[in-house]
């Protein structure tokens, strides 16, 4: 059992690019840590650092008190499962999971209690005759966990496990690891792009961008307050709505300036965000969540200075809520994710999500209610989130 600690860690590669800036870590032990960010974020490059398969160009990794930075892979005491599980084709699901316990020369009596412990655990029991071209793609992956579970490491670094399976059994997977690790208790570093998977899977999410590390928190705590645009925009789907938008402090409260229409905000904006006074009479960027925007004839409280007028565009029944765009005359703000990017070119610029029992329809204009209260705001030069 261990803690996993990089300390200022860089990554030059040969060829000059840079691509891990000064990235600081404390995982715990026994934690299940998610790395998650676009493609080509260094996420897979801070993994490898740990596992020791790439050198680490500045900064300090240590693995418990022992620093490792010059240590080979395999005297670091971790087991790694890769992307593509890696099974050797030839032999049985038995030797697969055993084969680096037989390299390490334990005992076969050892291997047999190890490979059958596992196996029991991964209900690979029925197969473990099996090549694995006669396992289904989870079963698979049930057994590259069993090569790792069976070596007892100090730390699990996974790197995108289930992006080789369909929808459905990465879901069933997601949970089985999730639950496997904390029976385990062995701390685990899991690398992913999805960030419903870092959400539902992590203790901790660390967001990393472009080599930089964003935020690290738990899941709930990055959904509610994500430090900065960046973050705000990558953890939850659909996307946080971002606007660039002015602010005006008023006796009530505050207003915020969307394009032609306005949303008043009472005194419980500045809760934990006082420094949103200095922003009167300045551009800022506002954040709304989907589930903040709901058809404001289904509202019940006070909705007076909440309410949005817009056309409707398309609406997605999805039977327990309503996907519902529409657009807001006011400028979108690019939140550097270059796959939010896409997704939004052929759309509208807003994303709510209603009640089913909503009667909007497709072209209509709708009254649309906003739950100013859950509002976030950001600082339209540096994105950074704007709390206390
Ligand atoms: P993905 O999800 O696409 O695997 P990632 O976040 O894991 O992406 P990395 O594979 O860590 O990203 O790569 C980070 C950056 O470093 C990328 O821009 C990549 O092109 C670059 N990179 C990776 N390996 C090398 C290398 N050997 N030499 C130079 N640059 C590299």
């Amino acid at each position: 059992m261990a803690t996993v600690t990089l300390d200022q860690v860089n990554k030059v590669y040969e060829n000059g690019f840079h691509a891990i800036h000064d990235l600081d870590l404390d995982i715990q032990d026994k934690e299940f840590l998610v790395l998650v960010g676009p493609s080509g974020c260094g996420k897979s490059t801070a993994l490898r650092m740990i596992a020791g398969l790439e050198t680490i160009s500045s900064g300090e990794m240590r693995i418990g008190d022992k620093v490792v930075n010059d240590v080979e892979p395999k005297d670091r005491d971790i087991a790694m499962v890769f992307q593509n599980y890696a099974l050797y084709p030839h032999m049985s699901v038995y030797d697969n999971i055993g084969f680096a316990l037989k390299l390490a020369k334990v005992p076969k009596e050892e291997i047999d209690k190890r490979v059958r412990q596992a196996s029991k655990i991964l209900e690979l029991d029925a197969n473990l005759d099996r090549k694995p071209g006669q396992l289904s793609g989870g079963q698979r992956q049930r057994v590259a966990m069993g090569r790792a579970i069976v070596r007892q490491p100090a730390a699990f670094l996974m790197d995108e496990p289930l992006s080789n399976l369909d929808a459905k059994l990465r879901v069933q997977m997601r949970a089985e690891i999730a639950q496997l690790q904390r029976d385990l208790a062995v701390t685990t570093v899991y690398v992913t792009h999805d960030q419903i998977e870092a959400m539902t899977m992590g203790d901790r999410v660390a967001v990393l961008k472009a080599g930089y590390l964003q935020q690290v928190d738990s899941p709930q705590r990055l959904y509610d307050h994500p430090d900065n645009v960046f973050v705000a925009a990558f953890i939850g789907s659909p996307s946080m709505n971002l606007y660039e938008a002015t602010f005006e402090t008023t006796d009530s409260g505050g207003v915020v300036q969307l394009g032609s229409q306005t949303l008043e905000l009472g005194p419980e904006a500045f809760e934990d965000r006082s420094a949103l006074r200095g922003y009167a009479g300045r551009k800022v960027i506002v954040g709304i969540r989907p589930e903040d925007f709901e058809d404001a004839s289904l509202v019940d409280r006070d909705t007076t200075g909440k309410i949005l007028s817009s056309d409707v565009t398309l609406i997605e029944a999805l039977g327990s809520e309503l996907m519902v765009h529409f657009n807001v005359d006011a400028r979108t703000v690019d939140s550097g994710d270059p796959d939010a990017v896409e997704e939004q070119e052929n759309a509208a610029n807003a994303v709510g999500r209603f009640n089913p029992r909503s009667r909007v329809k497709m072209r209509d204009n709708a009254e649309i209610a906003v739950a100013t209260e859950n509002m976030h705001f950001f600082d339209s030069e540096s994105h950074l989130a704007i709390w206390d």
